[in-house]
């Protein structure tokens, strides 16, 4: 059977995973292909792919993990898991439980002696502890480097037990692009879940939306509210999904991803293998980012008229709102640090609240992106600086401090420290997505502009590990080739 992918992100057409630059520059040379993979001499520690295989399947409903690692492998998972338990109760599920796991807690013994004991022992434990209809067991760097024979355990225990097991195979050390664990994710399924063989009657107006367990309930209403004008009903996947809702993946018309990273080589599969067509934009976020999602759809069920009006409708809505938060935002600098699809969204929004872009962390840069970039730059001019990094907060707080953002958006864990107001852009908790989602986020862009005292606080008792001189050092002086 066909995988979707056999390679990692960074093997994808032109992806460069390390460099840095002004943006004009760097797409400059990208086009030239010029532009080299600026290998780092120094790095810090980076999000690793098994996270995304796991917040990809965590919430489904009746699946559970077996996590073949040392337990600080499972670190993030208890985030997720935050995430997890609070998108229940948005949902109104009454007895709100945790996410089930097990972790093999590899050691210096299982490194030494193996750990496929163990592992079965788990996927045992688990089955009889949950009686699950799918377990997903997740390999890990010491799993893969001690060469248990994940799948042969596996394939013994499949003839025991009645849930269907998936080994995923998301070796933090075989990629450096955290999105190459969807991937992984994903071509589990098709091999383990889907049958090849199998073409099911489509369902009228079915659509698959590909989204990971850190959408928000509102933006999932939001989601089904923008699709419902298009006559649409959704499947979730594999977004608080079942093994019966990722059967129903083939009986759909269409797909869409809540984002162009998420589910894009998975989108591409379906449509050659089941001739499923789809959708692929940026998110749905900001007015830009929403109209041009929406639209997107309405294109490919043939309703870009019914869209138009609709999206005229919510302009009017929406639009003397932010304007009177423009007040306070006209004009302020703002640093994006998040994920590709999520940090272009971003840089798109600031626009609605005449922000300007001075800088963006981006774990990618890519063929598949650049038209994205460059658009990035056709709102903000070509002078922003683009770091393309998985974390490095050393270089991220350095260019903070010198490009001095008057607003930081996406993960500020480091930048706090520096007293900068700041606001998250991804976030299962609050809204983001869509017209609704918009004007939510310009009042908490708002009241973190207005009211920045906590981080001013923070940056007073909480020093950050670099010494004073880094911040006057070039943040690329680590990257072996400069743009
Ligand atoms: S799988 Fe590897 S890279 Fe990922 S958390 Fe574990 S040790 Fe780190």
């Amino acid at each position: 059977m066909a995988e979707l992918v056999d390679t990692n992100r960074e093997n994808r057409p032109y992806a460069i995973t390390d460099g840095g630059g002004h943006s004009s520059k760097l797409s400059e040379n990208f086009k030239k292909r010029c532009l080299k993979n600026a290998e780092r001499s120094f790095a810090q520690t980076t999000q690793c792919q098994e996270i995304n295989s796991i917040s990809a399947l965590l919430s489904m409903e009746d699946a559970a993990f077996v996590v073949h690692a040392p337990n600080g492998c499972v670190g993030c998972v208890s985030f997720m898991n935050d995430y997890f338990k609070v998108g229940q109760y948005h949902r109104g599920i009454k007895n709100i439980r945790n996410a089930r796991y097990i972790v093999t807690s590899i050691d210096e013994k299982d490194v030494v002696f193996g750990g496929e004991k163990k592992l079965r022992k788990a996927v045992l434990d688990l089955n009889s502890r949950y009686n699950p209809n799918i377990i997903f067991v997740f390999t890990s760097c010491a799993s893969g480097i001690i060469g248990d024979d994940v799948d042969a355990v596996i394939n013994n225990l499949q003839e025991e037990i009645e849930a269907i097991v998936v080994p995923i195979h998301c070796e933090g050390f075989k990629s450096k692009v955290p999105a190459t664990g969807f991937d992984t994710a994903f071509n589990a399924i098709v091999k383990y879940v889907l049958k090849k063989d199998e073409k099911p009657e489509k369902e009228a107006g079915l659509i698959n939306v590909f989204a990971t367990t850190s959408i928000g309930y509102k933006d999932q209403l939001e989601i089904e509210r923008l699709l419902e004008v298009l006559g649409l009903h959704v499947n979730y996947i594999p977004f608080y999904s079942s093994v019966e809702k990722l059967r129903k993946i083939l009986k759909a018309e269409y797909s869409v991803a809540i984002c162009q990273v998420f589910a894009d080589e998975f989108m591409e599969y379906l449509k050659n293998e089941y001739a499923i067509p789809y959708s692929k934009t940026g998110m749905p976020i900001g007015i830009r980012g929403t109209d041009e999602w929406f639209l997107s759809v309405a294109r490919l069920v043939g309703k870009e008229e019914v869209a138009l009006k609709y999206i005229d409708e919510q302009h009017k809505k929406v639009l003397p709102e932010i304007n009177k938060i423009r007040k306070l935002t006209e004009g302020k600098k703002v640093f994006i640090c998040a994920g590709t699809g999520r940090g272009i969204a971003a840089a798109t929004l600031i626009e609605d609240f005449g922000m300007k872009l001075v800088g963006i962390q981006t774990p990618t840069y890519e063929e598949a992106l650049i038209e994205d970039f460059d658009g990035l730059q056709e709102i903000h001019g070509g002078d922003f600086i683009i770091d393309v990094a998985n974390m490095q907060p050393f270089e991220q707080v350095n260019l903070v401090n010198k490009l001095k953002p008057d607003f930081f958006l996406g993960m500020s864990n480091w930048v706090s420290k520096l007293g900068i107001a700041s606001t998250h852009i991804l976030e299962a908790k609050r809204p983001t997505f869509g017209y609704n989602g918009l004007v939510y986020l310009g009042r908490k862009i708002e009241n973190s502009i207005e009211n920045p005292s906590f981080n001013i606080k923070l940056s007073k008792h909480k020093k950050l590990p670099y010494k004073e001189a880094w911040y006057s050092e070039n943040a690329f002086r680590y990257l072996k080739e400069r743009v």
